[in-house]
């Protein structure tokens, strides 16, 4: 395993390297999720680069910044099956926002107006500036993205188009634990019965895919925040369906599009999200 903490030590090493490199950014704290983009990564590239960075940017809060969750030492353990081909990059601050640590503002248009886009300020902003500073000081040929955070995925792979960055960008299904929750660094900060109601959230997701083409989306929202807030614990912030492509939300479905299931839910202090796509009707 080669540990870096700057960009330019890292791209001198790999000057010296040959073969494709994989990206996979990360903000660390990681788990089964992160590691099947790792896994991926690592059969399609002859180096696998992790970077492990809380980007402040990206956070509307700083609360949330200060609170979320860290383990730099059990990161690197969980990484070392991957030794051989994997190079590790945790940069300070300034390694990625030499000047300021500022968000650049970008325009993606509808992918980022909603969901996401419209409860968390600026949120998308700092993702792409972060993103766009990975992408041109590392440039790795394949970079790995989770479609639990699909709103995300999609943005990138815009900003990739816009810059004309030429990486290949691949998405990876949601990994979950055995009871529906999908995995995240933020279900650290479930108290226990916070997490013990948490399963319902997939679950009642999944009951509404089952019944699409029977129900329509207001009784779909409608079901989810009467489901999911039977539970004391859990809180809906958004229940959206929304078309794939544009990202933007609807009310009634047309036969032959596709449409995904986006939600936020407060459980206590931690905010989960999750999505789910819905079969053609
Ligand atoms: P994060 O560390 O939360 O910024 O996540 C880093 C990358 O891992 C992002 O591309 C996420 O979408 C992805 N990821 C996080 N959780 C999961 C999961 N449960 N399944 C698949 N990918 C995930």
């Amino acid at each position: 395993m080669f540990v870096f903490t700057t960009h330019s030590e890292l791209r001198s090493f790999l000057k010296k390297q040959t073969g494709s490199v994989g990206l996979v950014p990360t903000m660390g704290a990681l788990h089964k999720g992160h590691l099947s983009l790792v896994q991926k990564a690592a059969e399609n590239n002859n180096w696998v680069l992790v970077s492990i960075f809380i980007n402040p940017t990206q956070f509307n809060n700083a609360n949330d910044l200060a609170k979320y969750p860290k383990n730099m030492a059990k990161d690197l353990e969980l990484l070392t099956p991957y030794n051989k081909k994997l190079i590790v990059y945790t940069p300070n601050d300034s390694d990625l926002y030499p000047k300021a640590i500022n968000a650049k503002k970008y325009d993606f248009g509808s992918l980022a107006l909603h969901m996401e886009g419209a409860f968390r300020d600026n949120h998308f902003n700092g993702v792409a500036t972060v993103i766009e500073a990975l992408f041109r000081n590392l440039k790795p040929d394949r970079a790995y993205f989770g479609e639990k955070d699909f709103q995300q995925l999609q943005i990138i792979k815009a900003l990739n188009d816009q810059l004309n960055l030429g990486i290949k960008i691949i998405g990876c299904p949601i990994i979950r634990e055995i009871d529906g929750i999908a995995m995240s660094s933020r279900n650290q900060l479930l108290n226990k019965k916070e997490r013990n109601a948490a399963p319902i959230i997939h679950q009642t997701l999944q009951e509404i895919a089952e019944n699409n083409g029977r129900w329509d989306v207001n009784y779909m929202n409608h079901f989810f925040k009467k489901s999911v807030e039977e539970n004391f614990f859990l809180r809906v912030e958004y229940f959206f369906v929304a078309e794939e492509a544009t990202l933007i939300p609807v009310s009634h479905l047309k036969k032959q599009n596709d449409y995904r299931i986006f939600v936020a839910v407060n459980a206590g202090k931690t905010r989960l999200i999750d999505t789910l796509k819905l079969g053609r009707i």
